[in-house]
């Protein structure tokens, strides 16, 4: 069975082209493209592309699309892509406006260009079970009941690092309650010693997310995927009267307010060089004391989120960086790992500097708490999962 995974930004599309073989799969093709401005013409050239290059016998060989969408008003987990999927993401459209309506859009192309069954992986479904006090505000009831709360974000890569890592750690029975998590719930609480990870996911945006057993207790991010860690142009953690402040002294509207907090806020604000970590990390090393503090703030924050998480779990057993920040940038990791040594963590500073060749530990010998870089793999985590649901389907 041929799986198209479909990654959409507001100005980008990628895909990869999976051949599934039972639960396994391999990958056939992949591609993207930048600066798109017609969407439809992209998908259809990219499809095109994969049967000129014998990927695909025809367009009508792919059996099925999947999107990994961010939000759904009241929907989450793994469905179709359908009009129930669409009106789930047009309602939050507001509240996820650099996601939401490329998702939408994307679903709406393809299912214009193809008859391949559509599948929406919702970014939340990873946090479907986390306890209501992770998952509220402390707001009143009529708030919680329009929707406002704790969603969480970048599910598909928490999960592919709490499965992985807890099969790296030697807990095999909790990587397959992680693997059959979407389709058969969290289930028993495994036996043996807790398995307690904080998976930190830090690239364009960012997530800190405490995991138990395979399971996630909580997120650094919230409502929207404007909260928690300082992300490239978007603002992390703000505290609500930050708002009217804003508007009352610099005399800005609210829509004034949304574009700096979404386009001008995080890193890019902070340093006022650039979203990039390597831009703010050369501006850092020729004496800019605001790109020093941009780097040392996402530092703090990782610390901040990790430690919470560790001390409500009763302890760490594995810290893991995961996303382009995480696999790439050693400085980051070596920041966050300082001075833990009193908590059992300790890195072994040669195997951090080492540049990212895949899965690696990278604590040093003796250190209890395992220090692991994952590469993660979204894309994969939404090929299964669709090819579990059409199984289900076929079923
Ligand atoms: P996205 O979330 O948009 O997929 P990434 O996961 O690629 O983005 O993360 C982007 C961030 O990771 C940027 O700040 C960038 O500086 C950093 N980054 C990505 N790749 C590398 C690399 N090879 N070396 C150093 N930093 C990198």
């Amino acid at each position: 069975m041929k799986i198209l995974v479909a990654n959409l930004g507001s100005t980008s599309f990628k895909f990869r082209l999976f051949e599934m073989d039972g639960e396994g799969e391999r990958v056939l093709a992949k591609g993207g493209y930048e600066r798109v401005e017609d969407f439809g013409k992209v998908i259809s050239e990219a499809l095109e592309g994969l049967v000129r290059d014998g990927h695909l016998e025809s367009v009508d060989d792919l059996e099925a699309v999947g999107f990994k969408t961010v939000l759904g008003k009241d929907l989450s987990g793994c469905v179709p892509a359908d009009d129930k999927a669409l009106a789930a993401l047009d309602g939050l459209a507001q509240i996820a406006p650099a996601h939401n309506p490329a998702y939408a859009n994307g679903i709406r192309q393809f299912s214009r260009l193809t008859k391949a069954r559509l599948v929406a992986l919702f970014e939340t479904s990873f946090y479907q079970w986390i306890p209501e006090t992770a998952r509220r505000y402390a707001v009143p009831e009529s708030w919680y009941e329009a929707g406002i709360r704790r969603y969480g974000f970048h599910g598909a890569s928490h999960k592919f690092i709490a499965e992985r890592s807890a099969e790296m750690l030697g807990r095999s029975d909790i990587g397959e309650r992680v693997r059959n998590l979407y389709t058969e719930g969290p289930g028993e609480e495994p036996e043996g010693k807790p398995l307690r990870v904080v998976s930190c996911h830090l690239g364009g945006s960012s997530s800190v997310t405490g995991i138990l057993n395979g399971v996630a207790i909580g997120t650094s991010m919230g409502l929207s995927p404007q909260s928690g860690l300082p992300q490239n142009n978007r603002v992390g953690d703000l505290d609500s009267m930050a708002i009217p402040m804003a508007m009352n002294e610099l005399g800005l509207s609210m829509e004034e307010v949304l574009r700096d907090l979404t386009r001008q806020g995080g890193l890019l604000g902070l340093s006022g060089v650039s979203n990039d970590l390597r831009d703010i990390d050369a501006a850092a090393a020729d004496g800019n004391p605001r790109a020093r503090l941009a780097l040392d703030y996402l530092v703090a924050s990782i610390r901040h989120w990790t430690g919470a998480y560790a001390f409500q779990m009763g302890g760490l057993d594995a810290i893991v960086f995961t996303a382009g920040i995480g696999e790439n940038r050693a400085d980051i990791r070596k920041g966050v790992c300082a001075g833990l040594e009193g908590f059992g963590l300790q890195l072994d500073t040669s195997k951090n500097q080492q540049p990212n060749t895949g899965e690696r530990d990278i604590a040093a010998s003796g250190s209890k708490i395992r220090v692991l870089v994952i590469p993660t793999n979204e894309e994969r985590v939404v090929a299964r999962e669709t090819w579990r649901l059409m199984q289900k389907k076929k079923a």
